[in-house]
């Protein structure tokens, strides 16, 4: 049985969706003006492993993920680079595909950008217009906190406490609360706009959201994700608009939130240059699938210190791994389906807590190790592991290896033929150094990465 911590509730809860054997979930994405960051890749790599675990255990899923495409640090970033807007969007929201591609990010069932629904989004504003949720300035439609009692249910703050918020609250003296938001903003002279009855403008960044999911799933949905970062006032946000435009509680049943990566132990944050973005990682010698096997190793709740040190120790536990179970993929053992069967139950227990991915890992070592299961046993359990981990542990890896360690490998050839060992074993330290070996075997040099 699945539990699920609920931050709504505070607590684990016996995980039960409104349609038997199928689940809506949303999962904020990201705001396409700069290429991803490692923060970025901790929670949709998580949410990932989440998804393909409901996945195994039966569930129908459906996963959807929006694309802010709208936004003034899209119009900022446009004007530093002297283009326009959607050439920016265009260009980040490539990158971020392309990055989710590398991380085997494979669960998603449809990226929303928010400017296909500014239909949907303006249908939203009028509805709470019409039930008096919400007012005119200068600068845009707000709502109005002061109608919704539920306000902080989340977040647990309640409207006095908004003022210590730092997160992205539009700023206006006009505003009537401290904390109310911008549901469609005036658009100023050179910004994007959309004509409408309500004042030519541009969508706020929550009523994106709920236009989205309402559109996509109607106004009660199973999960929505986020990083923690988004509980308030984002989140917070969008249940005040959808459950005020629907009157239906509560707009979601279980809300899921990534805990924090952190750099050295310091909160990540470009000003104080402890900033990485997924590509600057993969420049660095190391794969994807190594970051995927670092964000195994901390509960998707807590926070994940990002060291290289921790890096390199998940990049040598990912190697070890792969040639253990390429040793194990040739064995003839004759495997006892219940030996296998009682070891899977294990590893299905520690997910169904709330998610424990780290236990689980930790689980597939010990059944390694254990001398009760056999080779084939033990080569099927991790297939069936990888399924959820999404390691591609049966995949042969596709090393690339630079013209320059060919030329190499060519020449210590040559050396061999003509005998000249001590040369050949000269050449092999300097292909060593580049970070490959070299194997010699009956049917030719394979060369391997250290
Ligand atoms: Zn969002």
């Amino acid at each position: 049985m699945l539990k699920i911590y609920n931050t709504i509730t505070r607590k684990k809860e016996l995980f039960n969706p409104i349609k038997k054997g199928k689940i809506n979930m949303f999962v904020c994405g990201p705001t396409v003006y700069n290429n991803s960051h490692l923060g970025h890749a901790k929670t949709y790599v998580q949410f990932d492993f989440i998804v393909r675990y409901l996945r195994t255990i039966g569930y129908k899923v459906f996963y959807l993920q929006n694309i802010t495409d709208i936004d003034n640090k899209i119009i900022k970033k446009a004007r530093e680079e002297k283009t326009g807007w959607k050439e920016i969007t265009k260009k980040y929201e490539s990158s971020y595909l392309s990055d989710m591609k590398k991380l085997n990010i494979t669960s998603v069932n449809k990226y929303a950008k928010a400017t296909d629904y500014v239909p949907q989004i303006i249908s939203q504003v009028k509805k709470l217009i019409k039930k008096g949720c919400a007012y005119k300035i200068s600068d845009g439609w707000y709502f109005d906190l002061s109608k919704n009692k539920d306000y902080g249910k989340l977040s647990g703050r309640t409207l006095l406490k908004t003022n210590d918020s730092v997160s992205r609250i539009d700023e206006n003296k006009e505003k009537k609360n401290k904390g109310d938001f911008c549901l469609w903003k005036f658009s100023k002279p050179g910004e994007p706009v959309w004509k409408t009855d309500i004042g030519n403008g541009r969508p706020g960044w929550h009523i994106e959201d709920t236009a989205i999911t309402e559109k996509e799933f109607g106004p009660q949905y199973d999960i929505h994700g986020g990083g923690m970062d988004l509980i308030f006032p984002h989140h917070e946000a969008e249940i005040a608009q959808m459950e005020s435009i629907s009157g239906k509680k509560p707009l979601v049943r279980y809300w899921m939130h990534t805990g924090f990566l952190e750099i050295d132990s310091k909160k990540m944050g470009k000003s104080k240059k402890n900033f990485y973005t997924i590509s600057e990682i993969f420049g660095k010698g190391y794969s994807p699938l190594n970051l995927r096997y670092f964000f195994l190793s901390a509960h998707y709740r807590k926070p994940l210190n990002f060291t290289f040190e921790n890096l390199d120790y998940a990049k040598n536990s990912l190697n070890r791994l792969k040639e253990i179970i390429s040793k194990l993929k040739k064995s003839k053992d004759k495997k006892n389906k219940k030996n296998i069967e009682l070891a899977y139950k294990q590893f299905l227990k520690f997910l169904d807590d709330d998610l424990n991915f780290p236990q689980a890992l930790s689980y597939m070592w010990d059944i390694l190790r254990d001398n009760r299961l056999n080779d084939s046993e033990k080569y099927e359990l991790v297939l069936k592991f990888d399924k959820v981990f999404g390691l591609d542990l049966n995949k042969e890896e596709k090393i690339r290896v630079s013209e320059k360690v060919k030329k190499l490998v060519k020449e210590r050839e040559m050396m061999r033929k003509n005998r000249e060992w001590e040369k050949a074993d000269e050449i092999r330290k300097k292909i060593n150094k580049s970070g490959f070996i070299v194997e010699d075997t009956k049917k030719g040099v394979i060369i391997k990465k250290r």
